[in-house]
């Protein structure tokens, strides 16, 4: 049996960014690669800023993506995560023992006095630290400022010498200076509530995590940490912290760079295999030309070795172009099931789906599979699949319907298909081909009115497929109502 237990412990206060996406699978891999146990909490602790819609973004976002742990109270007959909130009990019981052994104590400086001595230390260029004032307060200057109406945080009693040193699977040891780098932080805030680098040290400590696998914007919180668990006589965990993803423009990857939360990607219809295979790349590979993973196979190839200490660049085009070679590779069933709610928000299929119309629907997306690189964009490449006033478009129109000839192609065509027994291209053919002569032009010149006024555009799958598809009705119809839309043209 594995003793690895890692987890992903994102703050509710907004939407799950790659970045923090991307840590969840980390750890996750990690968990599943060494047998071990994957856990969610909820750090929920800052009331002001956390929410459940947020938590609930975060709890779908792992979902969609696959990412299911192992543990938590139960909920609804699963494991539900862990949330800070309902744990405080805990980091009272672990503060009280901290200010027993004396490494803890209350601080009565309030927020302005603080913010005045803060601007005073930048100003004399010094560094921004507190300055440990309360730390030796008697019992009677405490009564003096409690009658005074002041409400105390509890702060650490940091380590005054030496250097905390941080060996991190990734970065190396990193060293931190404690008088410099480390001062008596709060632990505890006035409202009762404690801090995060407090909970997030008992959480970690009470639940046996034995990696801590996070980005590295948490780095310079580490040496605090490492200070806390000595100071409870915990055993400290190892720790890896992910490089930072970037943009494009080599700056931290924020939304103004597009499309950034997990959510959003989800609604333009990447796919979750992509997802994850996209995310795995920001800041770890396997060797320097491999880079289509399949979940176990991340699973069995995944170590934090091969995790760089170098930013990640998140590449929109490259994560697109992922989500099209994954979306080729599926049976088309599934394809369907990732579709049809595109479709049905479009109003192209409703709640009841016949027998016919998924047939219909699977052999839509068989013409179609090739060119998705989203799964939304099968809204717009299958409209006129399923709406019968489906737009023109305007250039094209005026491109290729106002050639000479037009009219009468659209009426052989008309004709043609009116007749035919079948509208494959066993049959119709030949009998295009016998037009080609008849009006002097080639295939290309024939195939691209019908198209256009079939679909309203110039894209679209094989003619033949497509009138095939459509059926002898349809197809009928629809040449006639273009050839009423030309005709309003011209008396216009
Ligand atoms: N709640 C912290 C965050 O979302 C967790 C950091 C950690 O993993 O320790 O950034």
């Amino acid at each position: 049996m594995s003793s690895v237990r890692v987890r992903f412990a994102p703050s509710p206060t907004g939407d799950l960014h790659v970045g923090g996406a991307r840590t969840a699978l980390f750890n996750w891999l990690f968990a599943r690669r060494h047998s071990g146990v994957f856990v969610l909490r909820i750090e929920d602790t800052d009331a002001a800023r956390s929410t459940d819609a947020a938590t609930q973004v975060i709890l779908d976002a792992l979902e969609y993506l696959g990412l299911d742990w192992d543990e938590g109270p139960i909920k609804g007959g699963a494991y539900g995560p862990y949330y800070q909130s309902q744990r405080l009990d805990l980091y009272a019981e672990y503060a009280t023992k901290l200010m027993e052994s004396g490494r803890a104590y209350e601080c009565y400086c309030t927020p302005d006095e603080l913010d005045q001595r803060r601007q005073e230390q930048i100003k004399q260029g010094q560094n921004i630290r507190y300055d440990g004032r309360c730390k030796h307060l008697t019992e009677e200057e405490k009564r003096a400022f409690k009658d005074e109406g002041r409400v105390p945080v509890i702060r650490f009693k940091s380590l005054e010498a030496g250097e905390t040193y941080v060996e991190d699977l990734v970065r190396g040891t990193v060293k931190f200076d404690n008088i410099t780098q480390v001062d008596d932080f709060v632990i505890f805030k006035s409202d009762g509530m404690p801090t995060y680098n407090f909970a997030v040290v008992v959480d970690d400590a009470l639940m046996k995590i034995t990696h801590v696998i996070r980005g590295d914007d948490h780095l310079s919180n580490t040496p605090k940490q490492i200070q806390i668990y000595e100071a409870l006589g915990f055993p400290t965990p190892k720790f890896a912290h992910i490089p930072m993803i970037l943009g494009p423009d080599k700056s931290l990857l924020s939304k103004r760079h597009g499309a950034t939360s997990v959510t959003q990607f989800y609604d333009e219809g990447y796919l979750a295999s992509a997802m994850v295979n996209y995310l795995s790349l920001l800041g770890w590979g396997y060797d320097d030309s491999q880079t289509i993973f399949s979940i176990p196979e991340l699973i069995e190839k995944f170590s934090l070795e091969r995790v760089s200490k170098n930013p990640a660049v998140f590449d929109i085009q490259k994560l697109e172009w992922m989500n099209g070679v994954y979306i080729r590779e599926l049976p088309l069933e599934e394809l369907f099931e990732v579709a049809l709610p595109f479709w049905r928000k479009a109003g192209f299929l409703s709640e009841e789906i016949s027998p016919e119309m998924k047939e219909y629907a699977l052999r839509i997306l068989r013409e179609l599979q090739s060119r998705l690189k989203l799964v939304a964009d099968v809204v717009d490449l299958s409209r006129y699949f399923f709406v019968d006033d489906y737009p023109y478009l305007e250039e094209i129109v005026e491109k290729i319907l106002t050639k000479p000839q037009t009219e009468e192609i659209l009426t052989y065509v008309y004709d043609v298909v009116k007749d035919a027994q079948a509208l494959d291209e066993a049959t119709l053919k030949p009998q295009f081909q016998v037009a080609l002569e008849k009006f002097g032009i080639k295939m290309g010149d024939l195939i691209q009115p019908i198209r256009v006024a079939v679909t309203g555009t110039n894209v679209s799958p094989g003619i033949y497929d497509v009138l095939e598809l459509l059926g002898k009705e349809r197809v009928l119809a629809r040449i006639e109502r273009t050839q009423a839309m030309l005709k309003e043209r011209e008396l216009m």
